[in-house]
């Protein structure tokens, strides 16, 4: 059964090929959700969901095969797609991957999950994910982790799938789902994609709204999707791009149609490659992917630019406090008086929030809240969270420097590919240290795409990141679908 992981036929092997094959026809929806339900039954063992939604899709299907009949289709008719289960859906249990949320049903659908819904795509079910966000590996999920299939397709039986959109990203690689939502604070949409093998990507800061989401780090937080192809991506995330009155960080899209992006002739003549960040962190894995880079980037026609930014590697420890500033902020809404877990048994109102915040997050939850608050406190908020943000503007300003030499950047998704679950759990600082590459990009509100393009001794994938100046999502996809072909 191992071996049977993530097949698909090859009419429903991407995301493209299932909205095409709707479109003219040769599809039905019906048919397309029951083979993806198929999988997510055969997989059950991976935990990628936390809950499955069958009947809705299969309901939807139906609806959607009258419209596509009656010569009504709109953009996505009748795709399935899984969505990270910190988006709100409306009457659809959503957690976040933690108790206090354990039996939260929202009554409202989150912006991005109603413009899937407006374009005709289907749930298939909300994901498995780090508790509000907040790891990389699905371990701090209230509800187990999530199983790598790049790894079972191996006979590794026990590799984390990267996180925290873990769920997402191995769905998309265990064939459950063509294309699936993630959201991305640090890395949490591209470091699951290098380690499943699959592509996924976080737009510009500002371009998905945030409203219904549940809010990480809101000045970091931005949603974004997986696929199989660069051409999946681009199709899911012009769906779900552009300005929300509900979220006023953002804003409309300053770039082309990421699918037609693609099709359209667009100057990529030069690409940056950091020079002191590929130099610390030098791992055999990392090097393989900057080289491959190299080379791809060759391939395509690109001229290379080493550039120096000698302050990335502070990017760091700067998103490991403005995240949890934030963190410890946006989470004081738990506090079981209106919705969520509450403790059964408390002596008054004060022992009541104590009691349910003690019994509804988990261990990282509470690590982040304690350090976010400590950092943001009267007497260390200069020195800690001041500081940071000062970091923050050299960062932005290092990446606008490398961006008037070259037109993108490239860097390894991750330092190694996928780890054994059970290790990063017990030494969070090394797994801090993981979303090196990552970070950065969120701290300048860019965006990055990390598609596989190696794979390391034991076979599993290596990504590689392509990011781009704000605003310029649309060279990003257009790089890393040349990239995609040159390899194919
Ligand atoms: N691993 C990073 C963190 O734990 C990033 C998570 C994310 O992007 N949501 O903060």
């Amino acid at each position: 059964m191992a071996n049977d992981i993530g097949d698909l036929p090859e009419e429903l092997s991407t995301l493209t090929k299932v909205r095409d094959g709707l479109q003219s026809g040769e599809l039905s929806p019906v048919e397309v959700v029951e083979a993806f339900a198929r999988n997510m039954d055969a997989g059950r063992r991976i935990n990628a969901f936390i809950t499955e939604t069958i009947e809705r899709a299969m309901d939807g299907a139906k609806m959607a095969a009258e419209r596509l009949q009656g010569g009504e289709a709109r953009p996505l008719e009748g795709v399935p797609v899984a969505v990270k289960d910190n988006f709100c859906t409306r009457g659809v249990l959503s957690t976040a991957g933690s108790r206090i949320l354990h039996n939260f049903v929202p009554t409202y659908e989150s912006t991005v999950t109603s413009r899937l819904w407006e374009s005709g795509a289907l749930l298939l079910g909300k994901t498995n994910l780090d508790e509000f966000a907040m790891g990389s590996t699905t371990e701090t999920s209230h509800f187990g982790p999530t199983i790598n299939p790049a790894g079972l397709k191996l006979g590794l039986e026990n590799l984390t799938p990267g996180g925290s959109s873990g769920g997402s990203a191995a769905a998309v690689a265990a064939g459950m789902a063509p294309g699936a939502l993630g959201s991305d604070t640090g890395g949490s949409i591209r470091q699951p994609a290098s380690f499943c093998g699959v592509v996924g990507m976080k737009p510009t800061y500002g371009l998905c709204s945030r409203w219904g989401i549940m809010a990480y780090a809101s000045s970091l937080d931005q949603a974004g999707v997986f696929g199989r192809t660069v051409r999946d991506v681009a199709i899911l995330l012009d769906v779900i791009m552009g300005e929300d009155e509900k979220d006023t960080t953002s804003c409309e899209r300053g770039c082309l149609n990421l699918e037609e992006a693609l099709d359209t002739p667009m100057d990529i003549e030069r690409v940056a490659i950091p020079r002191e960040i590929r130099a610390a962190e030098a791992t055999e894995e990392a090097e393989l992917v900057w080289r491959k880079a190299e080379e791809m980037a060759r391939e395509v026609g690109c001229e290379i630019v080493e550039v120096s930014m000698p302050h990335l590697k502070y990017a760091l420890p700067a998103y490991y406090i403005i995240a949890l500033s934030e963190a410890s902020s946006n989470l004081a809404r738990y506090d079981g008086v209106r919705y969520g877990y509450r403790a059964e048994e408390y002596d008054d109102l004060v022992d009541m929030y104590e009691r349910t915040r003690a019994e509804g997050f988990g261990l990282e939850a509470k690590r982040r809240i304690m350090m976010g608050t400590h950092a943001l406190s009267a007497g260390y908020y200069d020195a800690y969270y001041k500081k940071a943000q000062q970091v923050r503007a050299i960062v932005a300003e290092e990446f606008r420097q490398a961006f008037k030499r070259a037109d993108l950047m490239l860097m390894p998704a991750a330092p190694a590919g996928a780890g054994e679950l059970g290790v990063a759990i017990d030494d969070p600082l090394q797994m801090y240290l993981g979303d090196v590459f990552t970070v950065p990009v969120n701290m300048a509100g860019l965006p990055g795409i990390s598609l596989p393009v190696a794979t390391d001794k034991r076979g599993m994938p290596l990504g590689l990141q392509v990011i781009g100046p704000r605003f310029f999502d649309d060279k990003v996809v257009a790089l890393a679908d040349r990239i995609e072909r040159a390899l194919a």
